[in-house]
């Protein structure tokens, strides 16, 4: 069901601003924006959204609005610390980040375990697959779900919660909340209303194939999933071209094999790999040039869950400027010029067989002129 919200913004010169929308989060970065409803907040200073109350239907909750702006600023003041006093005198709850286990559950940490126990309710992207992790741990702390389908409305309900002195956790199905999973829209919200978020660091997929890849690990960027679809795959693909930190792609086992031939066709003979079922009985990685790994992926169908971890380009071009180590540019230059290409054609060539950019070529070519 839909969500309809009374809300009370506090502007940084003390004014009370009350309001109805669906979406207040939404509503206060209106404000801030100097969008709707903003003539009655703009310039007063930084806003704060310090109380909310949802209602099943929009007229209760219009209803609500009425009263509240007739209250006095004392009676709203009390309303807004009343909410705190029903709490036994608590301040607003915290927000917890909670990474739980890719696989085998002893990655679980000390740390989540005691807050998943002690927290007031814990908000899960699936709460039959999480109620399964709590009862290996003998853990009944309530659960609600919180997924990519409800994340707004639910967000504003949890901070609401939050608001209102309860404590809550947020799990997903695996790993790290936020990453390639729901979480981001409540963290965002959470901090919007002025809650403390506390991450809880675990596992994750992502930086546990990054480690086991035997890839530079100095500088790496995480990509997600790559598009489904071919096209849209290919396009990122091209922007990521130039790229030169390892890269770390999501990957499901039906799609792994397409993903697998279009990186190999972008990135020719670049090393990557392949890291299945981390953590778990089948776990296993597969390395080598991106086209080796995709044939022996077309040999044996992949099963289970995937990280593809790639070579940057920088590897790829310093890799090509070692092969010239030795021979001087205007050496290079003449040589392919040699072959019968024109002066233009020949700096394109040697800038493409060193890894360089055509103006460095050019400015070469030029002094040697
Ligand atoms: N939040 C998670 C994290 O922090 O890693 C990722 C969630 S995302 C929806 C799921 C994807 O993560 C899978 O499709 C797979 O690419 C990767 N993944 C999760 N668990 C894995 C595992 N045990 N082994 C390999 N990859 C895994």
């Amino acid at each position: 069901m839909v969500a309809h919200f009374v809300y009370i913004l506090k502007c940084g010169d003390g004014t009370l601003y009350t309001g109805y929308a669906r979406d207040p989060q939404k509503r206060l970065q209106e404000h801030r924006e100097g969008k709707k409803g903003a003539k009655y907040t703009r310039g007063r200073g930084p806003l704060e959204l310090v109380w909310q109350e949802s209602y099943d239907t929009r007229e209760e909750a219009m209803g609500r609005e009425y009263e509240i702006k007739q209250m006095s600023r004392e009676t709203k003041m009390a309303l807004i610390e009343g909410l705190q006093a029903d709490q036994g005198g608590r301040e607003k709850g915290r927000l917890y980040l909670c990474a739980t286990p890719i696989g085998n559950l002893e990655d679980i940490t000390l740390r989540v375990l005691r807050v998943l126990k002690e927290v007031d309710l814990i908000a899960a992207e699936d709460t039959r697959h999480t109620r399964k992790l709590l009862t290996h741990f003998d853990i009944h702390t309530p659960l609600t779900s919180y997924h990519q389908h409800n994340e707004a409305a639910k967000s504003n309900r949890l901070v609401e919660d939050l608001l209102a002195g309860k404590q809550v956790a947020l799990v997903s199905d695996a790993g790290m909340p936020g990453i390639s999973d729901p979480g981001y829209y409540l963290i965002r919200a959470a901090l919007e209303a002025g809650i403390e978020v506390i991450p809880l660091p675990g596992p994750s997929a992502a930086l546990t194939a990054l480690v086991v890849s035997g890839l530079s690990t100095d500088r790496f960027a995480f990509e997600g999933f790559l598009p489904g679809k071919k096209k849209e795959r290919q396009l990122r693909l091209s922007r990521l071209a130039e790229e030169d930190r390892t890269i770390i792609f999501y990957e499901a086992p039906h799609r792994l094999t397409a993903c697998l031939s279009d990186l190999a066709a972008a990135w020719g003979e670049r090393q990557a790999a392949v890291v299945r079922e981390l953590t778990k009985i089948h776990e296993e990685a597969v390395r080598g040039p991106l086209s080796r790994v995709l044939a022996h992926f077309q040999e044996n169908p992949p099963k289970g869950e995937f990280v593809i971890v790639v070579e940057g380009a920088g590897e790829d071009v310093q890799k090509k400027q070692e092969a010239w180590e030795g021979v001087s540019l205007e050496e290079h230059l003449r040589k392919v010029m040699a072959t019968g290409l024109t002066k233009k054609e020949a700096i394109k060539e040697v800038a493409s067989q060193r890894g360089l950019s055509k103006r460095e070529v050019y400015k070469l070519a030029v002094e040697l002129d």
